[in-house]
């Protein structure tokens, strides 16, 4: 069969995604960490690979360039994030241009959060979009893009509540969403209750499960604060004073048991974050390659 051109296709195949995610290196060393993690990830011939959005400048032009060079120089297939933050609508259109020439048709399109932060005050660009399904409807109507956004187990810091979070998410996908990505998550229930109120709600958009590898508890626990994603307090107790190879297999068998879960639950993939250090990722994505994915086959 031949193989679906961007991840929207892939999806509609049926065949579970598996991805990996990575932040614009700021430094030498940093982009020397980047690309050997990358590398490792081709070896296992992911579905896809993404580039988180720089908050500002060089940051965001490096997340451009990074994605172009994944697409020109790797086998791998990339989704490029474009944030509205900081941008005209003429900027984000320069930017899909830019990601349509180098031959790059899948975007993760988000809103953002203000620069330095993220619970500030939304600010939007004078000539720019205040929500993601703004940016959604704009990369429609350029091209025939496939585009994603982002979903919320535990609902997004500035939703008020379930219904409104459940119907602005709903909004993005009518706007023209192919798929969605979550944020990141310690307990598979939040995901199976998201994807039930978005069902309930009329949409069938496909919802891909983040995977966030629970290895280093100080890291984990600011990220979970970012996010307010909760973290279940026997996790919590087991890490906090673990030494780090301990800390480091506690977190690998948590993150495959929800992997396994989910895929178990009919997730249509999972997409693991790396901080651009694909170990935890990849020893978890082995363990479910050999456990039920092979199984299901
Ligand atoms: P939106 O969908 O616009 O929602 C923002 C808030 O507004 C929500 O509370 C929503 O319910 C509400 N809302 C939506 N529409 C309306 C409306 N019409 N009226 C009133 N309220 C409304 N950030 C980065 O800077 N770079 C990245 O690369 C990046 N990658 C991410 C990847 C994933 C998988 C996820 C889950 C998040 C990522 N983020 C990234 C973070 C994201 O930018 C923030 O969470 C941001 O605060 C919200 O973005 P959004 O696209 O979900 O916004």
């Amino acid at each position: 069969m031949k193989t679906p051109s961007t991840l929207r296709e892939e999806l509609a195949s049926g065949r579970r995604t598996f991805s990996f995610e990575f932040f614009p290196p700021k430094t030498e060393v940093g982009e020397r960490r980047f690309w050997d993690s990358v590398r490792r990830v081709e070896a296992l011939a992911p579905t896809f690979v993404s580039v988180t959005y720089g908050a500002g400048g060089s940051s965001r032009e490096r997340t451009v360039s990074m994605t172009e060079a994944i697409v020109a120089d790797t086998t791998l297939r990339a989704v490029a994030h474009l944030t509205a933050v900081g941008h005209s609508v003429a900027e984000l259109r320069q930017i899909i241009g830019q990601y349509a020439g180098a031959g790059i048709r899948d975007v993760l399109v988000l809103r953002g959060d203000p620069p330095g932060d993220p619970r500030a005050r939304w600010i939007a660009h004078p000539q720019g979009f205040t929500y993601a399904a703004e940016l959604v409807a704009m990369v429609k109507e350029i091209g025939d893009f496939s585009v994603g956004v982002a979903a919320y187990p535990e609902l997004h810091p500035r939703s008020s509540d379930v219904d409104s979070d459940t119907r602005y998410f709903v909004d993005k996908c009518r706007a023209g969403a192919d798929y969605a990505v979550t944020q990141m998550f310690f307990d598979v229930t939040h995901y199976l209750r998201l994807r039930d109120r978005v069902e309930a709600a009329g949409c069938t958009t496909p919802i891909i499960p983040e995977i966030m590898p629970a290895t280093d508890f100080k890291q984990i626990r600011r990220f979970a604060e970012l996010s307010d994603a909760s973290f279940p307090p026997e996790l919590a107790r087991a890490l906090e004073h673990a030494e780090p190879a301990d800390a480091y297999r506690i977190g690998v068998d948590h993150a495959t048991a929800m992997a396994e879960r989910l895929l178990a639950e009919g997730a249509p993939g999972l997409h693991y974050i790396t901080l651009n250090k694909s170990d935890a990722a990849l020893d978890i994505h082995r363990r479910v390659l050999g456990g039920t994915v092979r199984r299901a086959a």
